[in-house]
């Protein structure tokens, strides 16, 4: 059977940096784990700019469209500030979100005991957490028609609309609900039925789901305003959220900052089932390209790692293998190994991009 492929775009700034690291760990899986996978590379943002003057090349988007899932490090810099909006490095990004109709955002927010001192609020409250929050991404006010800055009346109007299908609900309420079966079996739908209608009909869609197709797992609703407050007031009650593509970019930006450093933090974006029964899929940190630190050594490239074990979990059905990862990176953490964002006031020797990369590997060796 053929080897499972992967398409690896790194992109910019720290993108190439961290995800150096994360080649070492395919090699790893490769060699001591007989789990091989088909890489390719290609170029996506600015350094595509550079090369081909466009941020995505159409023979870069049909590999992303062949694979079985990409990897992506991060996109953008100071330097195409001011290209156009249709050359600018993020359009990469979006592009590859849109065409591949990536419409499940997956933000784990989890909490590694060892890092619980880094959260803004007490050990208590973050210690231990492991939420997942399910956005919306390719529809939504973001998306709607009509949009644009009209004028009415002698003065401008900003419009946005806010829309959403009952498939568009239904595909990414099944995303959420599946997911939850895999975890811990809960779901809460979050919008803002009091005041939208989409909400009432997101609420009413979501319900339908659960009833039809997933009765074993619990559901509950809240407004997002609630769910603002829940978040920072008593996070562990959650176990998967899902929610629309405002709501959700709002409250995945708030809950992964529970758990202390940008550089900490991963991201799935899954779409349809393809051919052979895997979701369309691309994994990313959620940190962009870092430019004040970029070419540094100072990286932290554990966002990009986890990014991976997601990517062994949801697209290479390796569950195991990414709980090993999962639990390599956790060690290390718990040994005290700090890149220079995990530092506390405490201070200490940082170590550099690379040498956490080597420390990962070594957990893992010594996981065999
Ligand atoms: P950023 O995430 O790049 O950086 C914010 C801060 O966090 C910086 O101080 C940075 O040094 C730090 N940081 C980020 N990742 C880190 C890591 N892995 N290790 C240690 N520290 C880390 O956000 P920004 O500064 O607002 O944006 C910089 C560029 O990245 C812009 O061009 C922006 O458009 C782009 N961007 C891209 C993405 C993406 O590729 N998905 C996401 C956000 C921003």
């Amino acid at each position: 059977m053929a080897n499972p492929s992967l398409l690896i775009l790194a992109g910019d700034g720290i993108g190439p940096e961290v995800m150096a690291e994360v080649k070492k760990i395919i090699g790893w899986y490769g060699d001591k784990r007989g789990l091989a996978f088909d890489v390719s590379e290609d170029l996506v943002g600015g350094c595509s700019y550079d090369a081909h003057g466009t941020p995505l090349t159409d023979a870069a988007m049909a590999k992303a469209q062949a694979v079985d899932a990409v990897l992506l490090g991060a996109v953008g810099g100071p330097q195409y500030d001011d290209l156009d909006f249709a050359l600018k490095p993020e359009r990469g990004l979006l592009r590859l979100r849109k065409e591949m109709d990536l419409y499940s955002n997956l933000r784990p927010a989890q909490c590694f005991d060892a890092l619980a001192d880094f959260s803004s609020l007490k050990k208590d409250v973050v210690a231990g957490l492991d939420i997942m929050i399910v956005r919306e991404l390719t529809s939504g006010v973001y998306f709607g028609e009509p949009r644009g800055i009209f004028t009415e009346g002698g003065e401008r109007v900003g419009i946005n609309t806010q829309r959403y299908t009952e498939s568009q609900i239904v595909r990414v309420a099944r995303s959420a609900f599946e997911l939850a079966r895999r975890r811990g079996n809960k779901v809460c739908s979050v919008e803002k039925a009091n005041v939208m209608e989409s909400g009432v009909l997101w609420r009413e869609v979501v319900t339908k789901v659960r009833d039809a197709e997933y009765p074993d797992v619990a559901l509950s609703h809240m407004y997002a305003d609630n769910c603002a407050m829940q978040l920072v007031r008593n996070p562990k009650q959650f176990d998967v959220i899902v929610t629309d593509n405002l709501f959700g970019d709002i409250l995945s930006d708030c809950a992964a900052m529970l758990t202390g450093s940008l550089g900490m933090l991963p991201s799935a974006s899954l779409g349809a089932p393809m051919a052979n029964g895997r979701p369309k899929a691309l994994y990313e940190p959620v940190h962009g390209s870092a430019p004040d630190i970029a070419g540094q050594g100072k990286a932290n490239p554990i966002a990009c790692v986890l990014s991976f074990a997601m990517a062994l979990r949801y697209s290479f059905d390796q569950g195991s293998e990414a709980d090993r990862l999962e639990k390599a990176v956790e060690k290390v953490l718990a040994d005290g190994v700090r890149t220079a964002d995990l530092m506390g006031p405490e201070g200490g020797v940082p170590v550099t991009t690379s040498e956490m990369g080597d420390r990962i590997i070594a957990a893992l060796d010594a996981s065999l």
